[in-house]
Parts: C-alpha cells; sequence; structure tokens
C-alpha cells in the first residue's frame, strides 16, 4: 500500500492523465476553461483561467508549459502542484501565468469534490450562510436611465446596485455615453476621458438617485482606477454624503499610498483589488487596514488556493470579500466566488453577472440567483458540465467594426483632451 493511501479511505489517488482548454466566445468575451482529466474513469475537472484581454496567451501558457509540468501527478496534491506550477516560470505573479495556473488549480479542486461526492465548499469547511447578498449594474446614458434601470434591478430582489452614467461625449466606464460633443477642444480624434466632467457627473447621478431611490437600498460605485489620485481623494471625499455601500478602485494599483490620504479625510467604505496579481499589493493594504473589501479576481490571482488565503487574512484584519464577478468570467470562476462567499465569515458581497442563453448552452451548473442572493448549485466538485460541442461553436472572435477583433481581445486607447493616455 502507498504511503498515505489508508487516509484516503478506499478511494484510490487519481493520477492526471491529461491537461485540454476549452475556448469559447460564446456571448463574445473570450472565456478559457481549463479540464483536467484523470486515469480514472469518468474522473475530471473544469478550472477558470479566463483573462480575456490575452485569452491567446493563457491557452498557451497551459497547454505549452502546465500541462507537460503536472501530467502523472497525483491529482489530490493540490497545494503542492499549485507551488510547482508557481515555482516553474522563475518570474512569477503575472496575469497570464496566474490564470494558466488557477485553471488547473479550480480544476483539481473540482476532481476532489467529485471524488468525494460533494460540493468544494463542503471541503472548505461548509458553509457559514446560505446565500450570498449580490449586487447588479444599472447604467445608463443619463441619470434618469440609470435609476430607471436600478428600479428593473431592486424589483427582482436586489438589494445592492452599481450605478455608472456615460459622459456626454466621452468614454465613461461602465455605461455608455450620450451623443454629443466633449466641451472643450480635443487634440486627439479616439475616446477622449476628462477626470473633471466624470465626477460631476457622477455626483449628480447620486444626488439624484438618493432622491429617486431612497435611503434603504445599497449602492456603490466604480471608479475604474481612472482619476488621478489627488482628485480621487477629493472625490472620495465629495461621495461620503451619499452613503456608499463601497467606492470601487477609486486608485490605480499604482497609487495606492493614497489610501491613507482617503481614510484619513473620509469615511467612504473602500474596495480594491480587481487588477491585483502578486500579495504584495494586497497585503499591506489589508494588513494596514486602508481598504474595507478585497475585490480580487480569483484566477487573477491564481485561483482557489491562493484566494482562500487572502480571504483567510482578510479576515483577521477586518477587510471583506467582495470578489469579482463580471461577464468575463467564466460559469467555474462564478462557481469558485460563490464557493468562497458561502464558507468565509469575512464575505461582504459579490459582484454578479448572469449568463446569456448562448454561454448557458454551453455552460450548466450556474450558481442560482434568487431574491438578490446567490445560492451554490448543491453539486459535487463545481458542479459544472460544460458542451465542448456547444463551445466549439462560439470561436474566439468578435463582429467586423469591433476594434477588439483587431486588437485580439484587447482593448482600445481612451486618451485625455491633449491626447495623453488613460488607465482603463
Ligand atoms: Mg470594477
Amino acid at each position: 500500500m502507498a504511503a498515505g493511501a489508508a487516509t484516503l479511505k478506499g478511494l484510490p489517488s487519481p493520477k492526471i492523465k491529461d491537461v485540454s482548454v476549452i475556448a469559447t466566445a460564446p456571448a463574445g468575451l473570450r472565456l478559457v476553461v481549463v479540464k483536467v482529466t484523470t486515469d480514472q474513469d469518468g474522473l475530471y475537472g473544469y478550472g477558470c483561467a479566463t483573462f480575456t484581454q490575452r485569452a491567446e496567451l493563457v491557452v498557451q501558457a497551459v497547454q505549452q508549459y502546465l500541462r507537460p509540468l503536472v501530467l502523472g501527478k497525483p491529482a489530490d496534491r493540490i497545494a503542492d502542484i499549485w507551488r510547482a506550477m508557481y515555482a516553474s516560470s522563475y518570474w512569477r505573479n503575472g496575469p497570464v501565468l496566474n490564470n494558466a495556473i488557477s485553471g488547473v488549480d479550480e480544476a483539481l479542486w473540482d476532481i476532489k469534490g467529485r471524488q468525494a461526492n460533494m460540493p468544494v465548499y463542503q471541503l472548505l469547511g461548509g458553509k457559514c450562510r446560505e446565500g450570498a447578498l449580490a449586487y447588479s449594474h444599472a447604467s445608463g446614458k443619463e441619470p434618469a436611465e440609470t435609476i430607471d434601470r436600478a428600479r428593473a434591478i431592486m424589483a427582482q430582489g436586489f438589494k445592492v446596485v452599481r450605478l455608472q452614467v456615460g459622459i456626454p461625449g466621452m468614454a465613461g466606464y461602465g455605461a455608455a455615453a450620450a451623443g454629443q460633443k466633449p466641451t472643450g477642444a480635443a487634440l486627439t480624434e479616439g475616446p477622449v476621458f476628462e477626470p473633471v466632467p466624470y465626477m460631476q457627473r457622477t455626483l449628480a447621478l447620486f444626488e439624484r438617485a438618493r432622491k429617486d431611490l431612497g435611503s434603504e437600498i445599497e449602492l456603490l460605485h466604480d471608479c475604474h482606477e481612472r482619476l488621478p489620485p489627488r482628485m480621487a481623494v477629493q472625490f472620495a471625499k465629495d461621495m461620503e454624503q451619499f452613503r456608499l455601500f463601497f467606492l470601487e478602485d477609486p486608485l490605480a494599483p499604482e497609487d495606492t499610498s493614497y489610501f491613507r490620504q482617503i481614510r484619513a479625510q473620509c469615511a467612504t467604505p473602500l474596495a480594491m483589488g480587481e487588477l491585483f496579481n502578486n500579495p504584495n499589493e494586497w497585503t499591506p493594504l489589508i494588513k494596514e487596514q486602508l481598504i474595507d473589501y478585497i475585490r480580487c479576481h480569483v484566477s487573477q490571482v491564481g485561483g482557489l488556493t491562493p484566494a482562500r488565503k487572502l480571504a483567510a487574512m482578510a479576515e483577521e484584519c477586518q477587510v471583506q470579500t467582495a470578489w469579482h464577478g463580471p461577464g468575463d468570467t467564466s460559469p467555474v470562476g462564478h462557481c469558485a466566488n460563490i464557493t468562497l462567499d458561502l464558507v468565509c465569515q469575512n464575505f461582504g458581497v459579490q459582484e454578479w453577472t448572469a449568463g446569456d442563453a448562448r454561454t448557458q448552452e454551453v455552460f450548466s451548473g450556474y450558481p442560482e440567483m434568487r431574491d438578490g442572493y446567490l445560492f451554490a448549485n448543491e453539486k459535487p466538485g463545481w458542479g459544472v458540465e460544460v458542451n465542448e460541442k456547444a463551445a466549439a461553436k462560439y470561436p474566439f472572435g468578435y463582429g467586423e467594426n469591433d476594434q477588439r477583433r483587431n486588437l485580439n481581445g484587447g482593448w482600445g486607447e481612451v486618451r485625455r483632451r491633449d491626447g495623453s493616455i488613460i488607465q482603463q
């Protein structure tokens, strides 16, 4: 009997037989899911490796580098395999490799859950809540349109809503612009963004929203790291009066030292971390309690294995979780999110984007949304199955007029009026 076999209670240790990649874009966004198969009949798992802006590089990282490293290894040694993948490139903590690692990591958790015939949350200590408070996005060209959409979302039972509004003539984030020309001449032909009109427009939106939607609904807003840090300090102060659930990404990852100044000057709750790849980005902010919500993208930090450690550290520091959950998360990734939401005492809120009919044709087993709360599908592992024939019907690609077609999924440019590039 092999060492440790007795602890498996009669379950044979599965060996990794193959690692393959499912690359599909049923809703236009490029989803990458890793499938790990084992030497045991019918025992396999899926992991999210979705990084839409560089999706094809993640596919190569899995196929060319991780597959040869993990073939033949025992699939039940997840922590050990995670560390081997992490160390293998020597230079580490980049988004491409982290997503590739996540694909294998989450597939191994799926396999362990399927082998145990339990949802993954049971392997992590079991539920500490029944459902996860979720929020959805309301956006419009005008404040009135955003508020109408918020009302529709509230009517579905949501208790937390993100509000974004377009800026006339400008490329806002999370909301299309009205068609007017920008005020003031621009020295560039392409999309333009200016922070002052954005801040004024957003403050006007929230003033109206609190009047029209009342004080009970929880509201949040995403700055998407577009503000110069000095303006972000002022904006967080100006938004304090609207009693946000949180203000998201008021600063870019490069500017996080300014959180101390925001903290010192207002009580606006702060969420940060969507773009973080590296423990050295989140650790100081959490330890110093400079943020209230950690908002990392689970596959971007390397999968479930590092994300649950991050959540545990945050719990010790009274920082809550708000895992990134937009459309560019695969359904497997959404299931990893809800798993963490259910088992972590310091869960805060879950961003939720429902899959369209095409995505649901490819993937079954989405978490279930009821009355503003997300629920696990209660099936073994992640409970997700992939229809690979349907996935093959939706290869990577965009419409003829979509600039992302030429950029292979990458984002185009947004500039200030003077022609300088902004972060998006
Ligand atoms: Mg965001």
